[in-house]
């Protein structure tokens, strides 16, 4: 077995200590890890500090060159990294697969948009004053970037971090996520190999999880992205200071199921995956599901029906729909919110019974607003099932939720897609698909609870440089 050192300065380091990084499933050793302590992160945001007088001088063909060669590497190892993703976190295979193919994308995208950060030219001759001045923006790189990121996503979460990073120009210090650390040092081997400075990716394996309140608190770093439960992000808002912040954070995610949906097996097929896919430890999983009266009866059956149908068991093997959950409290959590919610009056469709990480499907109905299921993020196989009458009251109760990523709403009328557009609190309506629609491009952020800016190359790209003028007086030019 491996046994992992963090990557700091462009050198493999040891730690204090080190860790063993268990799969969810078997519960065996699927690697060891060194872990760094307060020095570790230290020196690491210095060393990122340091780079960012190379990183910031990269052309720009340079930066797309060092993006298609970490998009390259991955994909020449795109199997092995795929096992370990599902080794650690605990993913289906087939499931780990479509995420490096996803971050893959990412990687391509940043290359196209790292020859696109460009700018405008405007006329500033809007005074007399100012006869003669023209105005010229463009975006610089705001410098080292900070990114804390989640076990859901070890791979495709990371990299919609540190993709626009390098495309922009910064240097990233990344602090992964204690169960899914080896994913991000897979990915560390991969840059170490193309033209990125040494000392501009830097991976600290903390060895707690507070250890990454450095990143929000320390002023060499200039942006921090970052991607978890909604209670930490916000408190690390707060600790950032003056810093840039990006939060990506949780939801109770809702779809709206009208009874003019076109085609209600394919309806039933995207919620039944966009409810349990990755044991519903997706921030956009769809847990709130709201159906119009007519459709109820038969959808719920039949929703109960595929979902009993989703095979439980060895994420490791092809044909598994549902793998183990993070870990065992996880699983115990969520049955707990299930005991509530059944003792609160709730009626289970379909009751899924843990196993020490495996936990089965459940579907809820009858279920109060107000219950732990609906109104906190599940990040669980749970999904809710209420009928509506009309679509503004399903609109409405979209939106009593804290939270506000994505919603989904199935309808063919245009009409009601738009009201829904003006009508949801929502970062992103997806017409016709779950709200765990998510292709890497688009941008992606919520709004209320559960998130401040937004992801998506483009979009983080954005987040991570500085828009700066130049005012230029030419009287005798213009
Ligand atoms: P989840 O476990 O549901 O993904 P967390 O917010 O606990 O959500 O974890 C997301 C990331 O945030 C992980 O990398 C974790 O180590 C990190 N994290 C947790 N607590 C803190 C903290 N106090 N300061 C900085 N990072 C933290």
């Amino acid at each position: 077995m491996q046994t992992w050192r963090q990557y700091i300065g462009g050198e493999w380091t040891g730690g204090r200590s080190t860790r063993s990084v268990v799969s969810p499933y078997k519960g065996c050793v699927v690697g060891e890890v060194a872990e760094g302590d307060a020095a570790d992160m230290d020196r690491a945001i210095a060393c990122a500090a340091d780079a960012f007088a190379q990183t910031r001088a990269l052309s720009s063909a340079q930066r797309h060159a060092i993006l298609t060669a970490i998009r390259d590497g991955l994909a020449a190892r795109k199997e092995e990294i795929a096992r370990g993703i599902t080794d650690e976190s605990g993913k289906t295979i087939r499931d780990a697969r479509t995420e490096v193919d996803r971050a893959l994308l990412v990687f391509s995208l940043a290359a196209d948009e790292a020859r696109r950060i460009g700018g405008e030219v405007l006329p500033l001759d809007v005074n007399a004053a100012s006869a003669g001045r023209i105005g010229l923006t463009r975006r610089f790189p705001a410098g080292p970037v900070g990114a804390i990121t989640p076990f859901n996503f070890p791979l495709n979460l990371v990299a919609h971090k540190v993709a626009p990073a390098i495309a922009a120009g910064n240097p990233v210090v990344l602090k992964p996520a204690e169960r899914t650390p080896l994913t991000a040092l897979r990915l560390a081997e991969v840059i170490d190999a193309t033209d990125w400075p040494k000392g501009a990716f830097n991976v600290v394996v903390a060895a707690a999880p507070e250890l990454g309140e450095r990143l929000a608190t320390d002023e060499r770093i200039r942006v921090l992205s970052f991607t978890g439960s909604a209670a930490v992000g916000w408190r690390l808002k707060e600790r950032a200071s003056r810093k840039r912040v990006t939060l990506e954070l949780g939801g109770s995610a809702a779809a709206v199921v009208h009874s003019d949906t076109a085609d209600l097996p394919d309806t039933l097929r995207r919620c039944v995956t966009g409810a349990f896919a990755n044991a519903g430890q997706v921030c956009i999983s769809a847990q709130r599901i709201f159906i119009h009266r007519p459709l109820f009866a038969e959808f719920a059956e039949r929703f109960t029906a595929g979902a009993a149908a989703l095979r439980l068991g060895d994420p490791g093997e092809e044909a598994t729909d549902i793998g183990p959950m993070i870990s065992a409290a996880a699983a115990e959590r969520a049955e707990q919110w299930i005991g509530e919610a059944v003792n609160g009056g709730a009626t289970a469709l379909l009751r899924g019974r843990g196993d020490g990480t495996l936990l089965g499907p459940t579907l809820l109905t009858h279920t109060h607003p107000d219950m732990t299921v609906c109104r906190e993020e599940a990040f669980a196989p749970l999904a809710v099932l209420e009928p509506y009458d009309d679509w503004e009251e399903a609109l409405r109760r979209v939106n009593d939720s804290p939270y506000g990523l994505q919603a989904g709403v199935f309808t063919q009328d245009i009409g009601r897609i738009f009201e829904a557009f003006r009508t949801l609190e929502v970062g992103g309506v997806i017409a016709n698909d779950v709200p765990q629609y998510r292709v890497d491009n688009m941008p992606y952020g919520g709004e209320k609870a559960s998130g401040f800016g937004r992801e998506g190359v483009r979009y983080a790209i954005e987040e991570m440089t500085e828009l700066r003028l130049l005012a230029l007086n030419l009287p005798t030019a213009a």
